[in-house]
């Protein structure tokens, strides 16, 4: 049981925990959010979704492409690396708030490095928007030959762990490592600034006990892990991407570079500091808590730490009279449920698979972005910095202190974490109170299979894709050397395999099984209770309870590119993102391409073509057979050329068609109604920011125009509300609960845009269509069980929105309207956040489709 909630100000119980339901926030916004600068209200801060928020047009060029950057373990300490010094940029909304702008970082780091010989620093990558990321460690000095013996423990830890435990002299050989992250939300500040001011009280102290912690230790800073929105003042990056969402899909380099600290550095604890929660809030969180955890083990520490960093926080002696400043809480202790540690898209849930035994959001208490940032006195803004950065520092040092104290025992527990995976021990169960408060609502577990085989069933680009991400990961992936039976099936030699017999299996598990429907046991969630790479990526992925072959371990999914021997057309099916990008570069050069049955055919002429595009992408091509016509030797199906979309829609939704390789123009009510030139748009996409009814009528007659000529993809509420609006498929869209959310078990029935698809789907703020006219076709319906496999999705108070209600309904439809458009409705949400990759060629099959049936009915 929890304290009673008397103990906490109710200001904060009611504000800040609990996240009102439906969200107040959904992917689906009627109204356009316009502005880049989003005032997120009192609600819970982490209680976003990326999706929602619109992204300005940013082309990337060659010089911002990503440099990920790795820990060299072939050079000593400290290493004065002399960091390139950006552009003085007067617009960074940091200076503002009297903090240190992006800019002024490297100078800063500059000069540390020069005072001493504790700190190194260096470029780790680059922003979406091309900055630089930096990584700083501050260690005592090492030669060339003691970091070089530092990475052989850290590597014998995670690889050879049962010999690691029972080597009684490794922890007093090994430098405990420690992660502080700091401004993944680009407008929470003041974690940046904490972590430069520790670091200089590291590089100068005098204190031997400053100087015994850096013998025992050494301490990683990620001075801003998104520099973009720092600048801009924003939470997201520079792609519009929520980063602290996007660690099971690692879509943005920032994650990316995280991704590699943690692997590289492999900490034993680690913090992430945010703003603003008042009082300070410091996990350990309430349930639902991850069922891939040692959670025994981290729990223990976690709350230790936690305390710690209460007690540090509130001996600033800030007070609530005084300073505006609520005393510190501790959710895991203080709440019910509402601030989870169930999906690990956040950093600190995502830390402890590579393991660290205590992980940490920190949310520093005064607000300084949104409404206050524009609205409050400059004075007030710095006052409330000033003692932001307090609070945050005083977190990094209660962490430290506490990883010093502890040192020894958070190494051995790190070390039981990878034993227990490399073993394959069952998962533990947590004992009732193993910390104060752990009680029955508090477990979590999960069942691992002896090994999961992926292979390439489906798509061997899909399969290859999944490989490649788990690799990333650092999960091992052995590729079979002969045929396999297993759980009766037969698997063919070169199928990957996953065997559970590994340091990390924790995060094999949590990527590739299907995950839990847990509507039953939680009333409300943080944020999204469903993902599961195995389900949702396009490869064949099963788990399987023996294994009986001999795989070789991969460092990379083996090319799957191929065009067959036989002369003739070449038939490419649209069933991965891979072929999608081929088929766009193919379109790109102008080669004759039809469309037909959810396939590309490509003419025989354009054979040397298709080789290219294979290798480059990876992509299978198949003889085009009866698709093809044999007489000319060419093609049967509509022509197909280049996709060019109007896209009303949220950032990730536009990040994820351009990097499908079609062109996009972001449009909305207000860039329609200011004249908006149709001849250059195939397809309009509409599921945020435009509403028919609110378009002048010049621009309504505009628009009406090119629906004759132009196909319509719509998704969500936005999208079914235009489409009612604008008279186009008869269908009534109805609504599940709005916060409803997680993977969906569906039926393609048929249609060619749901033809070829997964057998699940994604859903949130689901919707469903009923009332068909003749003229749709239902592409995809919910199963009639279920349909929810992992997620959370209860009915509304009144009963209705729930899962029975839409049990068999359809969930994605098609049709040709009276005028002639091609226009495909989803119910469903297959390109959120950019993570389920195995729906993307449903929507660009929808793209394709609608293009070549409405342009050939015009172009004659
Ligand atoms: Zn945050």
């Amino acid at each position: 049981m929890r304290l009673p909630p008397a103990l906490l100000p109710a200001l904060l119980t009611g504000l800040l925990v609990i996240p009102l339901v439906p969200h107040a926030v959904s992917a689906d916004p009627v109204a356009p959010p316009a502005p880049a600068v989003r005032d997120f209200g009192n609600g819970p801060e982490r209680n976003e979704v990326a999706a929602d928020v619109p992204v300005r047009a940013e082309t990337r060029t060659a010089a911002q492409a990503e440099q990920p950057g790795a820990l060299s373990h072939d050079r000593g300490y400290p290493r004065r690396t002399r960091l390139p010094v950006p552009p003085e940029n007067p617009a960074d909304a940091s200076i503002k708030l009297g903090l240190v702008p992006h800019h002024g970082i490297a100078p800063r780091l500059n000069d540390l490095q020069q005072r001493g010989d504790r700190v190194s620093a260096q470029v780790i990558g680059r922003s979406y928007g091309g900055r630089d990321l930096y990584l700083v460690t501050v260690t005592a000095p090492e030669s060339a030959a003691e970091t070089r013996e530092q990475e052989r423990i850290r590597d014998r830890i995670e690889n050879d762990p049962a010999a690691a435990a029972r080597d009684r002299k490794l922890a007093r050989r090994y430098k405990a490592p420690v992660f502080v992250n700091a401004n993944i939300h680009g407008n929470e500040w003041e974690g940046t600034d904490a972590a430069l001011r520790v670091i200089e009280e590291l590089a100068t102290s005098k204190d031997p006990e400053v100087a015994d912690l850096l013998a025992r230790t050494r301490l990683y800073f990620n001075i801003t892990a998104n520099p973009d929105g720092r600048v801009s003042g924003v939470r997201q990056n520079g792609a519009g991407f929520d980063l602290n969402r996007d660690f099971v899909t690692a879509s943005q380099p920032e994650v990316r570079a995280m991704r590699q600290i943690m692997i590289d550095a492999q900490p034993v604890t680690m913090i992430d500091l945010h703003g603003y929660v008042n009082g300070t809030l410091i996990e350990p969180t309430t349930p639902p808590h991850g069922a891939n955890y040692e959670y025994d083990v981290f729990i223990q520490n976690a709350y230790a730490n936690g305390l710690g960093m209460e007690a540090a926080v509130n001996g600033l002696g800030y007070t609530v009279e005084k300073d505006g400043v609520y005393p510190a809480q501790i959710p895991f202790r203080d709440s019910a449920e509402g601030w989870d540690d169930w999906p690990p898209i956040f950093t600190p849930q995502y830390a402890p698979f590579h393991g660290a035994v205590a992980a940490h959001t920190v949310e520093i208490p005064l607000r300084v972005n949104g409404s206050d940032y524009t609205q409050q006195p400059v004075e007030e803004l710095r006052r409330r910095s000033a003692i932001n950065t307090d609070v945050a520092a005083a977190a990094i040092r209660a962490t430290y202190a506490f990883v010093h104290d502890r040192h020894d025992r958070l190494i051995a527990d790190q070390i039981e974490v990878f034993r227990r995976g490399s073993a394959g021990e069952p998962p533990k169960t947590v004992p009732l109170g193993i910390v104060p408060g752990f009680g029955p609502e508090d477990v979590y577990n999960t069942t691992f299979p002896r090994a999961y085989v992926i292979t390439g069933r489906r798509s061997q680009a899909a399969a290859a894709r999944l490989v490649d991400h788990l690799i990333a990961n650092d999960v091992r992936v052995g590729r079979a050397r002969h045929a396999f039976r297993a759980d009766g099936r037969t698997y063919p030699a070169g199928s990957y395999v996953v065997d559970m017999r590994q340091p990390k299996r924790g995060l094999a598990n949590v990527m590739l099984e299907a995950g839990a429907d847990i509507s039953p046991r939680v009333d409300a969630m943080y944020d999204i209770s469903g993902w599961s790479h195995g389900l949702l990526w396009g490869a064949g992925v099963d788990g399987v309870t023996s294994l009986r072959v001999r795989a070789d371990p991969v460092k990379a999914a083996a090319p799957t590119g191929s065009v067959p021997r036989a002369p003739g057309a070449l038939a490419l099916k649209v069933a991965d993102a891979k072929d999608v990008l081929a088929l766009n570069d193919l379109l790109a050069q102008g080669t004759a391409v039809t469309w037909a049955d959810g396939a590309a055919i490509v003419p025989a002429s354009a054979r040397p073509a298709a080789r290219a595009v294979a290798e480059r992408y990876g992509v299978a091509f198949t003889p085009a057979g009866p698709l093809a016509n044999p007489s000319a030797g060419t093609a049967a199906g509509a022509p197909l050329s280049q996709v060019r979309i109007a896209a009303a829609a949220s950032a990730d939704e536009l990040f994820t068609l351009r990097e499908l390789g079609f062109a996009v123009t972001p449009v909305s009510t207000a860039a329609l109604n200011a004249g908006y030139d149709w001849s250059g748009t195939d397809v309009l996409f509409v599921s945020s920011g435009l509403s028919y009814t609110a378009l002048s009528p010049a621009a309504r007659a505009a628009l009406d125009a090119f629906l004759t000529t132009g196909g319509v993809i719509t998704r969500g509420g936005t999208g079914a509300a235009f489409n009612a609006a604008a008279g186009l498929l008869t269908a009534t869209a109805v609504a599940g609960r709005g916060d409803a959310n997680g993977v969906v078990r569906v039926l393609s029935t048929g249609g060619q845009i749901g033809n070829g698809s997964p057998d699940h789907s994604f859903v949130y703020s689901p919707r469903w269509f009923t009332g068909l006219g003749p003229e749709v076709t239902v592409e995809q319906s919910y199963a009639a069980e279920g349909p929810l496999v992992s997620g959370h999705w209860r009915p509304d108070a009144d009963g209705a929105g729930g899962q029975d209600a839409a049990r068999g309904q359809a969930a994605v439809v098609s049709g040709r309207d009276e005028r002639g458009a091609a226009v495909v409705l989803f119910g469903t949400e297959p390109m959120f956040r950019n993570h389920p990759k195995g729906l993307f060629p449903q929507v660009a099959r929808a793209l394709y489709w609608a293009s070549s049936v409405t342009g050939a009915a015009v172009k004659g």
